[in-house]
């Protein structure tokens, strides 16, 4: 059963936002990681990819994951890793997604898309692909992605445009050192056909040991905030609403909408409530369990809390909120602090005193700041080269 909601106006009346915070019937941004397996070791990786999970869902368990999205009316999943190419039945599930009106959006560090991938992934309808490029130069993609990640992906990138598939999109995390790339790393996906979309840097898997050093500084938040300001031809998912503290309101979900618009299914068919929470205390259920996905979305406890209307908690007072909504509980919840606490990144610099308090691995309130429930990373991994790499002609002297 969905959960019950009482003395709220009709359905009919209410603004879309209010629908998305009560919680929908379906996700409208379902990820999907199809594997924990990676060939990369990104010093950022939100879900500590790295080696596969021997309890990873078959492919005809992931068969049925989709006829559930179907029957749900899913319009499209995010599909991701880890690497989702590693896995030898991705095309034949990205294929039933599609045979089955799931349309698949799927993000890949690109070293597995060659020429023939790029044309098959070219002929087909309701796909759209994301190459991760974290920066405009090889230097600083690969100081976080691995060396020969950035040939990787712009090879890839090559590929796709060669074999006609349109506009794809070259997707960034700004970090610290990518944040004045901006402007190179859009005219790099416009020479490719593609667009760009950035995210932000949570504090998720690996990501929670390279945070502190990698997030973009004050004056950074303010020089993205600015750029991003009428740059409607850029997408940025829900990733910045805390921006818009700052003022005018960023384009784009301006809210949390963990358990209520967005989830993740990883690779074990555990669902939590967004990808970057990654833990147990978010943990919702397993598609595996009876009922399936279905019931874990509209029924389980944890889904149901999250829909009601939070505490504004330290914001209360803050003439921002309407903008900022407090920000992201991910963030919040692996840096130490509690999730009715401003964001660490607030703007208005209101968590630096709490984020000052952690330490040790104690959080801003004494207690032990939370660590992801698994860590599937491999020590000392390189970038392999399962295909050729060569130079690509948009980075030939
Ligand atoms: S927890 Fe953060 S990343 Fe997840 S849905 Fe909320 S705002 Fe987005
Ligand atoms: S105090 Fe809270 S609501 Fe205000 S800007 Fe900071 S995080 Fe946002």
């Amino acid at each position: 059963m969905p959960p019950e909601v009482v003395h709220q106006p009709p359905a009919a009346t209410r603004p879309l936002v209010d629908e998305f915070r009560l919680g929908l019937d379906a996700p409208i941004c379902l990820t999907w990681e199809l594997t924990y397996a990676c060939n990369l070791s990104c010093s950022h990786c939100l879900s500590s990819s790295g080696r596969r999970d021997p309890r990873e869902l078959s492919t005809e368990e992931c068969f049925a994951v989709v006829d559930e999205l179907q029957r749900l009316q899913v319009f499209y999943v995010n599909l991701g890793g880890g690497e989702p190419m590693l896995r030898p039945d991705f095309f034949p599930i990205v294929e039933y997604a599609i045979d089955h009106q799931v349309g698949v959006k799927f993000s890949t560090n690109g070293t597995f898309l060659d020429r023939d991938a790029a044309r098959r992934l070219a002929a087909m309808d309701y796909l759209d692909v994301q190459i991760s490029l974290d920066g405009a130069t090889a230097a600083v993609n690969d100081a976080v992605r691995g060396a020969g990640a950035h040939r990787a992906s712009l090879q890839a990138m090559e590929h796709l445009a060669d074999a006609g598939f349109g506009a794809f999109k070259v997707s960034v995390v700004v970090t610290r050192e990518n944040v004045d790339e901006l402007d190179d790393l859009r005219a790099l996906a416009e020479s490719f056909g593609a667009q760009l979309r950035v995210t932000r840097l949570r504090p998720s898997g690996r990501g929670a040991d390279t945070w502190d050093r990698l997030r973009p500084t004050q004056a950074q938040q303010r020089q993205l905030y600015d750029w991003l300001l009428g740059r409607d031809d850029v997408l940025t998912g829900d990733s910045f609403f805390h921006l818009s503290a700052f003022g005018e309101a960023l384009p784009g979900l301006n809210l949390c909408g963990a358990g209520r618009v967005v989830c993740l299914i990883d690779p074990v068919g555990d669902v939590y409530a967004c990808p970057f929470v990654i833990h147990d205390e978010f943990l919702a259920g397993n598609v595996r369990d009876p009922g399936g996905f279905t019931d874990v979305w509209r029924s389980s406890e944890l889904f149901a809390s999250l829909r009601e209307p939070g505490s504004e908690g330290a914001c209360t007072s803050c003439g921002s909120y309407d903008a900022c909504q407090g920000g992201c509980m991910a963030s919040k919840f692996f840096v130490g602090l509690d999730l009715d606490d401003p964001d660490p990144e607030c703007v208005l610099g209101n968590a630096e005193e709490l984020l000052d308090r952690v330490g040790a691995g104690v959080g801003a309130h004494g207690a032990p700041v939370p660590r992801p429930t698994a860590d599937h990373s491999r020590p000392g991994v390189a970038v392999p080269s399962p295909v050729t790499l060569r130079p690509t002609r948009r980075t030939r002297p």
